[in-house]
C-alpha cells in the first residue's frame, strides 16, 4: 500500500516535471536566442507599398499584405524593431541590442507610408523610419494633383505632422532636398555637387528637423560625407544588397538591404536571421 503511494506520487512529480520544461524550454530558448549583443544587424530599405492584390506588386512595390505578413512574422518571433537612436547607440558601441534586431527603413516618402505602413507598424507596436525626399514635401497632401494612383503620392507635411505627433515610432528623416533629381546632364548630384551646394540642401531640409538622412540610390561622395557631418547629421545610409550593418561600417554610409515586391517569405527570414542571402531586389 505505502510502496504504491510512493510510487503514485513519483509518477505525479514526473509528469508535473515533464509539464514544466514542454512549457518552459520554448520560452527560456527563445529568450537566450533574442538576448546577447547582435554582431550585425539588418537594415531593411523598402520603397513603396501597393494595396494587397495590386497588379503592380514588383520592383520595389511591395503589397501591403505581404508586408504585414513580414511584420507579424518578425513580431510572431520576438524580433526588436529599432528606432534610429538605438541602432546609432548600438553602432556607436555605446548600447548593446538583442540579436534579434532589425532595423526598418523607407525611402521617398510616399503617402502609401501613411495610408499602408503606418496602421501595420501601429497595429504590431513596431518601429521604422521613412526618408523623405525634401522638395516633394507639400504643405498638405491633398495639394498634390497627381492624374495617377493614390500610391504615387508623396507625404504632405499635414500627415508628417500627425506621425510625429502620434506616433513617434515611425520616424521620419532625411532622403535630401533636391538631390535625388538628376542634373540637366543625368549625373547623380552626390557625384557632381560641391561641398556648399550639399551645405545649400542640407539647409533646405532644416524646417524638416532631420538628423540621420539616406542617400539617393545609396550614392554618396567624401564631399558629401563632410557636408553631412558639418550641417549636424549623426549617420547616414547607403546599399549593399548583400550584407548587414557592422558596427565597423562607416557611419555615413551604413549598409543597408532592399527589400522589394519579388521577395519570398523564404529569403525574407534568412535575411532577417542574418544568413547568406543570394536575394536582390534590384533584379
Ligand atoms: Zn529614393
Amino acid at each position: 500500500m505505502f510502496r504504491r503511494l510512493v510510487s503514485k506520487r513519483n509518477k505525479i512529480i514526473a509528469l508535473i516535471m515533464l509539464c514544466m520544461v514542454t512549457v518552459l524550454l520554448p520560452v527560456i530558448m527563445t529568450s537566450c536566442e533574442s538576448r546577447g549583443n547582435a554582431e550585425k544587424i539588418p537594415v531593411l530599405a523598402y520603397h513603396k507599398l501597393i494595396p494587397a492584390g495590386s497588379e503592380r506588386n514588383s520592383g520595389l512595390e511591395i503589397d501591403e499584405a505581404k508586408f504585414e505578413k513580414q511584420m507579424k512574422w518578425l513580431s510572431d518571433h520576438g524580433y526588436k524593431t529599432l528606432t534610429l537612436d538605438e541602432f546609432y547607440q548600438w553602432h556607436a558601441g555605446m548600447k548593446e541590442l538583442p540579436k534579434k534586431s532589425v532595423l526598418i527603413t523607407f525611402d521617398d516618402g510616399y503617402y502609401s507610408m501613411y495610408y499602408l505602413v503606418y496602421p501595420i507598424l501601429k497595429k504590431y507596436d513596431q518601429a521604422a523610419t521613412v526618408f523623405c525626399i525634401g522638395r516633394h514635401i507639400g504643405e498638405t497632401t491633398d495639394e498634390f494633383d497627381y492624374n495617377d494612383n493614390v500610391q504615387d503620392h508623396y507625404m504632405g507635411m499635414d500627415k508628417i505632422e500627425e506621425i510625429r505627433k502620434d506616433y513617434p515610432k515611425f520616424e521620419i528623416q532625411s532622403h535630401t532636398f533636391i538631390m535625388h533629381d538628376k542634373t540637366d546632364d543625368g549625373e547623380k548630384p552626390a557625384e557632381v555637387f560641391s561641398y556648399e551646394q550639399i551645405m545649400e540642401d542640407c539647409k533646405k531640409m532644416e524646417p524638416f528637423a532631420c538628423t540621420y538622412l539616406a542617400y539617393p540610390w545609396g550614392t554618396y561622395s567624401e564631399t558629401m560625407q563632410k557636408a553631412l557631418k558639418d550641417s549636424g547629421y549623426k549617420m547616414a545610409f547607403a546599399y549593399d544588397p548583400f550584407y548587414y550593418a557592422l558596427p565597423s561600417d562607416d557611419t555615413y554610409a551604413v549598409n543597408r538591404i532592399k527589400i522589394g515586391g519579388g521577395i519570398s517569405m523564404r529569403e525574407f527570414k534568412k535575411i532577417v536571421k542574418g544568413k547568406d542571402s543570394d536575394y536582390d531586389a534590384t533584379l
